[in-house]
């Protein structure tokens, strides 16, 4: 009776406990500013479960991932022993969860603990030898805390330890109890070897509870803390394109600020990322400034996001209960230190290409470049701080319709000659050809315009374009924060496609592509708008092109981030360059959805590169390693990129770099 008294006291400690601190991380999320992700919860719920019970996305990580998920795995095979044995620690010692009809699921369940047992246990050994002998670079991490450098080994040598000990106290458990069980393969052998022993049995038990006990308290007290709050954020992952920016309301009187400053300034929901990272440095893999040693680093921005969110947590708990010795209440802003300067670097925020690639690694949803376009936003709309070098592409924009500065009135110089009519000319067409400003001004994309054109024309496809009328998207100009432009340029073109009732948009430009899809919707510009690979492909497989001619060459294709990662456009490319008689496509290692940025996209085409090497040089040596003789692509940055990278490896006089429908047009 009292072991049983005893019981129940230190059980209810450890739930007091941990529910105290679950509430105060719930606390610190309230925190932060409202986001609405509660939509589509049949969808969510569903990929949710899948992700969670038979660890999809952990897995895709062969090794490490198989070895967390059969410790996760155990864990949930578990639970019904670890509450049979609560209650036998307070009820009876002979108390089961089987009883009546489910006596005979009994068996079953105790034959897959003991596989999991065995599971559970290669799974940390295998896990601790690859942390701590192997030490692999994406585990690593270091960081600068209140003046100290903190190593996160430690913790996990804490959990790997409980987690060791659980199986070895449970093991000690079946090797004493009072008898064997037939259906235990596990159980027979130890029992065996120890026998029925009360005092050995009651001592495993006692160890096995203290230590699981200790677990469930230690969770929420430590980065372990992802355990619980992982499957919650996969459930409230975005269900949008993850390059999508969600629009500032820059019309609202009331707001003191816009972007963010400070840790507050966040959603509930990219706080409650932070307390999602594993720290298993996935998101490093593809990472552009990562790989090319620049100071961005993704899973560092999010482990000292948490850091510092966790390091505030004292006063933006106490301003919650309106008692932080200021007088303030909750309705007041909190005076928590700025993130950029105190926990980030200026360079951190710029270096960020938006490839995603990050977000595409990260098991658990985790978002990274929303973080870092909070706090490019502030910076250029409340500070004015922003690389010196962007000012030019920004007045351009601004002033001449288009980042260069060169001016409306010559939008329509590459098309002379190719008989194309504006929209002003000839609207009844089922096309707009949205060109772009550097398919319009840049000297070898507009070779690319001129391709299109043609391949258009000879599928009878009916276009115009806007010619004068057309006007920078906006697009680098919101991915650098500058959200203001990037709304006048948005409600300018919306304002023009209206004009001219626009259903159906055809464009040679990711960006651009990706701007009118899914971000202009947001301001009430809703159109169809296709890539032009995805039109052309179709146009192949409609019979109305016909690629004959043979162009016996070996084709390496470059994906772009606002195509593909973005927007799942992978394949029309491809198919394109299949159709082209003689063509023999050579992948990258890194392709499709692990593929490598060029470097230009998030406005870096408006930046310099100064720090570590060069992203597009790094991209165009893995393209010259294919031994291919052509490097295509389908985005004119990602053209102007690697095209210089192949000039720096000085190789241009013996591999060209093409768009894929100008190879398509000379194969007609
Ligand atoms: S979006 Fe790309 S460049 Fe930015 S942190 Fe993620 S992987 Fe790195
Ligand atoms: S952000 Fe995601 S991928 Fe990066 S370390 Fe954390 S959990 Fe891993």
């Amino acid at each position: 009776m009292i072991s049983r008294i005893l019981f129940l006291v230190i059980l209810v400690v450890a739930i007091v406990l941990f529910v105290r601190k679950i509430r105060e991380r719930i606390a610190l999320l309230k925190a932060g500013t409202d986001e609405n992700r509660f939509d589509r919860p049949g969808e969510r719920l569903t990929v949710t479960l899948i992700n969670v019970f038979l660890q999809k996305r952990v897995i895709e990580e062969r090794f490490s991932g198989l070895m967390h998920a059969f410790v996760f795995w155990g864990f949930v095979a578990f639970s019904l022993t670890t509450l049979t044995e609560i209650g036998r620690g307070l009820i009876s010692d002979r108390f089961t969860f089987f009883i009546g009809f489910l006596q005979p699921l009994e068996i079953g369940y105790i034959f897959l603990v003991d596989i999991f047992a065995i599971l559970v246990s290669i799974g940390i050994i295998a896990l601790i030898i690859r942390r701590y002998v192997f030490k692999p670079k994406e585990l690593s991490y270091t960081t600068v805390v209140g003046g100290e450098i903190q190593h996160h080994h430690a913790e996990s040598l804490i959990v790997g330890g409980l987690i060791f000990g659980l199986m070895v106290t449970y093991l000690g458990m079946v090797a004493f109890q009072p008898s064997e069980h037939p259906l235990s393969p596990i159980g027979t052998t130890l029992h065996a070897v120890g026998g029925a022993n009360d005092l050995a049995y009651h001592s495993f038990w006692w160890a096995h509870m203290v230590l699981i006990l200790s677990f469930l308290v230690y969770i929420p007290y430590s980065k372990h803390f992802h355990l619980i709050a992982c499957p919650f954020n996969e459930y409230f992952r975005n269900l949008e394109s993850p390059a999508t920016i969600t629009p500032l309301d820059l019309e609202d009187e009331d707001a003191e600020k816009f972007g963010v400053t400070q840790i507050t300034d966040y959603s509930w929901k990219q706080l409650l990322d932070l307390y999602s990272c594993v720290e298993c440095g996935r998101c490093r893999t593809y990472c552009p400034t990562y790989t090319t040693e620049k100071a961005l680093d993704p899973k560092k921005l999010i482990i000292d996001l948490r850091n510092h969110l966790l390091d505030q947590s004292e006063t933006i708990l106490a301003n919650q209960k309106g008692k932080n010795g200021n007088g303030q209440d909750s309705t007041t802003e909190i005076d928590l230190p700025l993130i950029v300067g105190e926990t980030l670097t200026p360079a951190e925020i710029w270096d960020c290409t938006t490839c995603g690639a990050c977000m595409n690694r990260c098991p658990f949803y985790i978002e990274h470049v929303p973080k870092l376009i909070g706090l490019r936003q502030s910076l250029m709309l409340m500070e004015s701080e922003f690389p010196e070098e962007a000012q030019t592409a920004l007045r351009g924009i601004e002033n001449q319709g288009d980042p260069w500065g060169i001016g409306q009135a010559r939008r329509t110089e590459w098309a002379e000659g190719l008989n194309v009519t504006t929209m002003a000319e000839n609207a009844d067409v089922e096309y707009l050809f949205w060109v772009g400003c550097a398919g319009a001004f840049d000297a070898r994309n507009q070779k690319v315009s001129q391709s299109l054109v043609k391949v258009l024309q000879h599928a009878g496809v009916s276009f115009s374009i806007l010619g004068e009328e057309e006007s920078c998207t906006g697009d680098s100009a919101r991915r650098m924060g500058n959200e203001y432009l990037f709304q006048m340029q948005a409600q300018m073109n919306i304002e023009t496609l209206e004009g001219y009732q626009v259903k159906k948009i055809v464009t040679a430009c990711p960006h651009c592509y990706h701007t009118l899809k899914n971000e202009y919707p947001q301001f009430g510009g809703n159109y169809e708008v296709v890539h032009h690979t995805e039109l052309v492909a179709d146009l192949i497989q409609q019979g109305k092109l016909k690629p004959s001619k043979a162009l016996p060459d070996t084709i390496t294709y470059h994906d772009s981030c606002y195509l593909g990662r973005h927007n799942n456009v992978y394949q029309p490319q491809r198919d394109i360059l299949k159709a082209i008689p003689g063509s023999q496509i050579i992948e990258m290692e890194r392709s499709k959805a692990n593929g490598f940025c060029c470097g230009a996209g998030g406005a870096r085409m408006w930046m310099e590169e100064t720090e570590g090497t060069r992203i597009n040089e790094n991209r165009a040596k893995e393209a010259l390693d294919t031994g291919a003789k052509t490097v295509a692509s389908a985005c004119p940055f990602c053209m102007t990129m690697l095209t210089d990278g192949i000039r720096t490896h000085d190789k241009t006089e013996t591999v060209q770099t093409v768009d894929v429908v100008e190879l398509l047009e000379k194969s007609l």
